[in-house]
């Protein structure tokens, strides 16, 4: 995207939108001097030390030297590209923008996107909002069970868990009377049709709900679970989850991402769990980076998110028989993606929320921590209790299982699969080549793998790539471009005097381009502007960096901007001088015996010097 595409798109959320709502939904704000801070959650920060300038609407933390503006702040929070982060702002903002479709639904529609995350959202409330104060015998049993669960009335509010009542229609008839349609329920997976064109039926009846919510603290599905000594216990699953909708998709949605984002991205990891109970009773046990999938086996587009914050997975199975399969099943994302997949098999089939209550929170930690990856675990699994110098049809077996599972991933070569032939020499005793060969066989007989369906995106977004470091802006090309950002109105009259060539560093000339076309298409040279039409975090920093030291010094300085900027002009030209100078004696020496060429040199020299002297400003 360059600079100015969407330009007059990012001007209307950048309008619309306060850095103060963005960042406070999702950290907590103190106010101090003239704007907030709050405890930076990409480091292990007491202080607080995160800044935000709502003059100047911009973010700060010195600490990680990191900063920008909504957008670049979306971007870090949320792990993705600038264009993800603009869409996402503008739906926040609710401006309308041009989709890959084209189309857009009206408002209303069960199409509509907006209208379906209201009925969720109205949903998820209603249901909190019985649990917590309707006087039933159901609602004081479902209170109950949560007690004997040990889930703690915070985690209630922290995890928006509510009731829906046991009767068909009480979703529909509440949503209703707000103007919600039943067709607009169903298109959110919240009402299901009866057959024959016979109206409609809430889809959870006497389940405690927990909602599923995304990365911008929407409601996007539910899940329900029974309650055990109720009248709906008798009936259906224990859990049930919504369907898939255009809001939700469970290969791709994970529950209690929401909060534990800034865990994740602190520690680099994350621990998957079955169970949204699991998540609840580890977070309250303090483990905080923690999510659960959601009725479906941890896919390829579960690692895709994950991968966005952290860079070691931790799968946590119970240690019964289903745990084992699930082990299985995931050892291929392993093998085949880049991804430091580690495996929990809890001891004794217990679940996790029995086990931390049960060991607490370190040994939990400590198992974690000690995590065998994917394929050691899978080796351990193959030979737990085989004599492998006698038992060698077992042993056999196992060395073909690995081998099968290396073979998916396609590439004897992999430095992951290279280990592991190693282990599986020392281990089985036989010769590391040998094994090796047998793979190369294997990966040559096995049918190629077909390309993966594309499944229907709900929403596209695409991971942040990760960006060239750029320098620091420093010596004169800082104080040039201070000068331009505290005096906007001289901007296009300075544009006009430097050379690009002279400036130090590729941040620099990549700041003075934006300058330049922002120039050129007769917009504003000012600080908002500027940040608005540069999407490289890095550079958006290194303005806010420069903005900041501008404000905090602003009393100090008391030259006026003229002065100022013919220093920096004298000073950039007396350096080009210099460069120049030393170019003409470095050909000067070069060309030492001929006495005509040099003495011409030396007239050029010295008439640069002259010349310098004359253009230096008065
Ligand atoms: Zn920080």
């Amino acid at each position: 995207m360059s600079p100015l595409t969407d330009f007059d798109l990012k001007e209307r959320v950048r309008m619309a939108i306060d850095i103060v709502d963005v960042i406070g939904s999702h950290l907590e704000l103190t106010p101090q001097g003239r704007g907030f801070v709050a405890r930076c959650p990409w480091h292990d920060d007491r202080r607080p030390s995160l800044q935000v300038n709502p003059q100047r609407q911009t973010w700060k933390c010195w600490v990680c030297d990191i900063g920008g503006d909504i957008f670049s702040f979306v971007m870090r929070r949320d792990g993705v590209d600038f264009g993800s982060a603009l869409r996402l702002l503008a739906d926040k903002a609710g401006i309308e923008y041009r989709t890959a479709s084209g189309k857009k639904a009206a408002p209303g529609s069960p199409d509509d996107k907006a209208t379906l995350l209201a009925a969720m959202k109205f949903a998820a409330t209603a249901y909190v909002e019985y649990l917590e104060n309707d006087g039933s015998p159901e609602t004081l049993r479902a209170r109950q069970y949560l007690d004997e669960r040990g889930i703690s009335p915070e985690s209630r509010q922290l995890f928006q868990i509510g009731l829906a009542p046991s009767g068909w229609s009480w979703l529909l008839d509440e949503a209703r009377r707000a103007g919600i349609s039943a067709e607009v329920l169903q298109a959110a997976g919240l009402a299901v049709a009866r057959p024959g064109g016979n109206g409609f039926y809430d889809l959870f009846r006497g389940r405690l709900m927990f909602p599923i919510i995304d990365l911008q603290d929407r409601p996007i599905s539910l899940g329900g679970r029974i309650i055990p000594g109720t009248e709906s216990a008798s009936s259906g699953a224990k859990y049930i989850n919504g369907p898939e909708t255009r809001l939700f998709s469970k290969s791709r949605q994970l529950y209690g991402l929401n909060l534990a984002r800034a865990a994740m991205q602190r520690s680099g990891q994350v621990l998957v769990m079955e169970g949204y109970t699991d998540v609840i009773a580890a977070r309250q046990a303090g483990v905080e980076p923690v999510v659960a999938v959601l009725g479906t086996a941890l896919g390829e587009r579960h690692i895709e998110i994950l991968q966005r914050f952290v860079d070691r997975v931790v799968l946590v199975l119970d240690g019964d028989e289903a745990g084992r399969r699930r082990a299985d099943s995931v050892l291929e994302l392993f093998v085949g993606a880049k991804v430091d997949l580690r495996i929990i098999t809890l001891p004794g089939g217990a679940d996790p929320a029995d086990f931390i209550g049960q060991h607490g929170r370190e040994a939990f930690e400590k198992l974690a921590a000690e995590a065998p990856d994917a394929l050691d675990h899978k080796l351990a699994t193959l030979i737990d209790g085989v004599d492998l110098t006698r038992d060698t049809h077992r042993a056999t077996a196992a060395i073909e299982k690995m081998l099968a599972v290396l073979a998916r991933g396609g590439d004897p070569n992999a430095l992951r699969t290279s280990q592991m032939l190693v282990r599986l020499s020392r281990t089985f005793a036989i010769p590391t080549e040998q094994l090796r060969n047998q793979l190369v066989q294997r990966i040559s007989n096995q049918p190629r793998r077909a390309a993966l369906p594309a499944s229907h995106a709900p929403e596209r977004v695409e991971r942040r790539p990760p960006a060239a470091k750029l320098q620091p802006i420093s010596g004169i090309d800082r104080e040039l471009f201070e000068i331009m950002i505290e005096y906007p109105e001289a901007a296009a009259q300075i544009i006009e005097m430097i050379d690009p060539a002279w400036l130090l560093t590729d941040s620099a000339r990549m700041l003075m381009q934006v300058y330049q076309d922002l120039e050129l298409h007769g917009k504003e040279l000012d600080l908002a502007t500027v940040l608005l039409s540069v999407e490289n975090e890095q550079l958006k920093n290194i303005i806010v960096g420069l903005d900041e030291a501008i404000q905090q010094r602003a009393e100090f300085i008391t030259q006026p901007c003229q002065q100022r900027l013919a220093d920096v002009l004298q000073r950039y030209h007396r350096s080009q001088a210099t460069a120049e100078t030393q170019r003409q004696l470095a050909l000067l020496e070069a060309s030492r015996s001929d006495d005509d060429s040099a003495a011409e040199l030396l007239s050029d020299i010295i008439a640069a010097q002259r010349l310098q002297m004359g253009i230096r400003p008065q």
